[in-house]
């Protein structure tokens, strides 16, 4: 999608740190990071939802997974552990309709969520 912010980094028209990649996924610093570690991993192709992801994204999912996997390692979260998260929709907040999934990690990151249950 030509409008798409994470579409352009994937696409190399605008930059970004990225710190993973292969043909399906990549992985590059969150903008505005809100842990030490704040990573973000996207499908290269243009989704707007994870939930998107069920129709024919068996490799792509796999890639995420993989790149996961991989950053985990080299950011050195292995030990200390980490969180990985995904907003999809107006209910949770999703800022840009291309999928993602936030790594965070490098710190005590606190409860699931800040507000009380339900
Ligand atoms: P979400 O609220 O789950 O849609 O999160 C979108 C995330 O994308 C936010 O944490 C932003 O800080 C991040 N973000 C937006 N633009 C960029 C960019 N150009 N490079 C890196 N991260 C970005």
């Amino acid at each position: 999608m030509t409008d798409c912010i994470f579409c352009k980094i994937a696409g190399g028209r605008i930059p970004a740190e990225v710190v993973w990649q292969d043909e399906h996924a990549m992985a590059f610093r969150d903008i505005q990071p809100l842990a030490p570690v704040h990573v973000l991993f996207i499908p290269k192709r243009h989704l707007e939802t994870f939930a998107e992801l069920a129709d024919g994204g068996g490799a792509v999912l796999l890639s995420l997974a993989r790149g996961i996997k991989e950053v985990v390692v080299s950011e050195g979260l292995t030990r200390t552990g980490y969180r990985i998260l995904s907003n999809n929709g107006p209910d949770a907040g999703q800022e840009v309709l291309h999928a993602h999934i936030h790594l965070l990690g490098g710190r005590d990151l606190g409860p699931m969520l800040t507000e009380t249950k339900g």
